[in-house]
């Protein structure tokens, strides 16, 4: 399957028939539920400026603002002018709101800016994050946090220096069924859970940057792994302790030069749990599935933008969709306006950076890697 085909638009508030045990998220009007958690702040919307305009700022992340209500488009960082003159225009950004990578600092005067949200190549999240930090504004980090651990620590540590919040990009921690995978696993719904199954995957058509190891920091394990680690995480509300892992083989040679094609890999948890779990540039995957002493739980597709369905031993979810990016950022705004840490902070991003990196030592050594 091809990121398009399963990458499908979606709104807040379409119809629920099933009530969560212990979400109170879906009566009469489903959104308006959905925001008693995110809460509309009447008098001050607080201004995102968005760094790096590429697929995911274009697509889901600009029109998401315009459904946030703690937040909207203030500003935006670009290296290209045509991008910038269509953003002017499309989202009257006023020209003040607008900066290219080398005056990006200056953007500790603007205080129509009071978060920064890093769209750009892994990479380059490290470097953004401080900056913006240092210019005293709140951070979104897309994920991977950054492509190493000692980066991930430096930037946590320099936004608590200047007091600033710092959030990573898991939009699916506001979606309705992955918030039932974290209740029914956690509460132990159907028991305790004895295996997860995670699976991500798509055909990669040629990149600018994911299939470079510099500026990628690795394949899918980076890009698409990392929803099968956070799935089996907050199914189970435990850290894995070590994993095993092995590439797959690498039948395109011409594109992965760099990063690997596939890799498998799995992690086992305190409570004994073992997840199973598999990425891929070259084929279509999108499952989480938890299987229990009672019965079992899964999503399929399980980490897409819209159209995430879930089944259980005991019927169809029937949850809705939502539009993941702007309750994620609703909630970074909540968390700046009342200044309490993100429930996906950079401490989480720091923990599945080193969950990957240990993924990827285990995969070299052919060795279990304990996770210190
Ligand atoms: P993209 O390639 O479409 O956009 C990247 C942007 O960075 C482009 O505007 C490009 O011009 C800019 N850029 C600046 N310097 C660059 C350089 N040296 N090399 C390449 N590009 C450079 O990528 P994307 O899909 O928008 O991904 C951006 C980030 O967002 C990544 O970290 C990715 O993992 C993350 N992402 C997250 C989700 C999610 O669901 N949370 C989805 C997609 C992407």
């Amino acid at each position: 399957m091809e990121r398009r085909h399963f990458l499908t638009r979606i709104t807040l508030g379409m119809s629920a028939s099933v009530i969560l045990p212990r979400l109170p998220l879906f009566s009469a009007s489903p959104a308006e539920e959905l925001y008693k958690i995110h809460p509309q702040n009447p008098e001050k919307k607080l201004g995102v400026a968005l760094v790096g305009l590429g697929y995911y700022s274009t697509n889901q992340l600009a029109p998401a603002l315009k459904e946030t209500r703690n937040c909207y488009l203030a500003g935006i960082v670009s290296g290209t002018d045509e991008k910038t003159d269509t953003w002017k225009e499309k989202y009257n950004i006023p020209e003040k709101n607008i900066y290219n990578y080398e005056n990006f600092d200056s953007i500790k005067d603007n205080p129509d800016i009071d978060i920064v949200y890093v769209v750009l190549p892994n990479a380059m999240h490290g470097e953004y994050t401080i900056r913006a930090a240092k210019a005293g504004k709140h951070v979104i980090c897309e994920k991977p946090m950054e492509v190493t651990v000692e980066k991930c620590k430096e930037m946590i540590k320099v936004c608590k220096e200047n007091n600033r919040l710092l959030s990573i990009g898991y939009r699916l921690h506001f979606e309705p069924h992955h918030q039932y995978m974290m209740e029914s696993g956690q509460n132990k719904k159907f028991g305790r859970v004895r295996k997860i199954v995670g699976e991500h995957g798509f055909k990669i058509q040629d990149s600018v940057w994911r299939l470079d190891q510099e500026l990628a920091g690795g394949g899918p394990l980076m890009d698409l792994g990392i929803y099968s680690i956070q799935g089996a995480c907050y199914t189970l509300g435990e850290d894995p302790i070590a994993v095993t892992a092995k590439f797959g083989e690498i039948t395109d040679k011409k594109k992965f030069k760099e990063v690997e094609q596939s890799i498998s890999w799995q992690m086992e948890f305190p409570g004994g749990t073992v997840a199973d779990c598999k990425t891929s540039y070259a084929e279509g995957l999108n499952l989480l599935r938890a299987e229990a002493e009672k019965g079992w739980f899964e999503l399929s597709p399980a980490y897409s933008y819209g159209g995430i369905k879930g089944e259980t031993s005991e019927g169809k979810m029937n949850l809705p969709n939502v539009n993941q990016q702007a309750l994620q950022m609703d909630d970074f705004a909540n968390c700046v306006l009342n200044n309490k840490q993100s429930k996906v902070s950079g401490e989480m991003g720091l923990r599945d950076v080193k969950i990957m990196m240990a993924i990827y030592e285990a995969a070299r050594n052919g060795k279990r890697v304990k996770i210190v």
